[in-house]
């Protein structure tokens, strides 16, 4: 198997049955079926699927590795904890012995550290003794929602196939799809997948969903709130 990175793809052909696939870079490429696995990164390369989903912008902060007094009195099991708020936070202790620390971030790209405040308030709320401890490291990616907070997979034409809607829980999920709709590709066998395919359904109004989802934020807040 060959995997070629960092090849955006910007078309996709069909001819005489066989897919052809154009990168950006001017490469050419010739497939029996394609599998659009782009998620959150979803672009207008299939019309319409875009506008299925709401990419929202995951944010994490790692921080120095913990002296070893600090470290033996958080998570001492290494364990991985993810809270049960609708605005969640999770964390873990990496292998290197950093507390990593995640959750929502804004919608745009962030501009600088301080995008990342609020995952060093939330950090230090938890853990008041990490607060003279250095965050070394700041990143984000984004996470794919649906409607239905399901994973969908479409198939437009036959051989042509795209899976997304992560709900940013896509690790194992989207790992695990990836293989059933490999077997459904190989075999034609539809009871490989574990759930039907469906339509591509742009969520009407997609182009303002940055104000549903500040008001579903502002919202999800307020019932975290009253059930503290
Ligand atoms: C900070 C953060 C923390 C997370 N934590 C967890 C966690 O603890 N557990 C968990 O299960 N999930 C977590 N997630 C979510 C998880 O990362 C995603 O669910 C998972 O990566 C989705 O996998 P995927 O293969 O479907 O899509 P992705 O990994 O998003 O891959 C999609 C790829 O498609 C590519 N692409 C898009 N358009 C094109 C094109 N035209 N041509 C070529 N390539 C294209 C993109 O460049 C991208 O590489 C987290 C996400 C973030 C950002």
């Amino acid at each position: 198997m060959k995997v070629a990175e960092h090849q955006k793809v910007v078309r996709l052909d069909k001819n005489a049955g066989l897919w052809r696939i154009s990168t950006e870079d001017g490469a050419e490429l010739e497939a029996k079926a394609i599998l659009l696995a782009t998620n959150a990164y979803t672009d207008d390369l299939l019309p319409g699927l875009a506008e299925t989903i709401v990419p929202l912008h995951s944010f994490q902060i790692a921080t120095a590795p913990l002296p070893p007094d600090l470290a033996a009195g958080i998570l001492p099991e290494g364990q991985a904890v993810s809270d049960s708020r609708r605005i969640l936070i999770y964390y873990r202790k990496s292998a290197d012995g950093r507390l990593v620390l995640g959750g929502r971030g804004r919608m745009a790209q962030p501009t600088g550290e301080g995008d990342w405040a609020h995952l060093e308030r939330a950090l230090h709320r938890l853990y008041p003794v990490l607060s003279g401890v250095a965050i070394e490291q700041r990143w984000f990616g984004r996470v794919a929602m649906t409607p239905d907070h399901f994973p969908h997979i479409h198939e437009p034409e036959q051989g042509l196939m795209a899976v997304v809607g992560c709900q940013g829980r896509g690790v194992g999920l989207m790992t695990a799809l990836g293989e059933r709709i490999a077997g459904y590709l190989a075999s034609g066998d539809a009871r490989q997948l574990p759930f039907p395919v469906s339509l591509i359904r742009p969520i009407p109004f997609h182009a303002f969903r940055q104000v549903g989802v500040a008001a579903t934020i502002a919202w999800y807040r307020m019932l975290d709130a009253f059930e503290r």
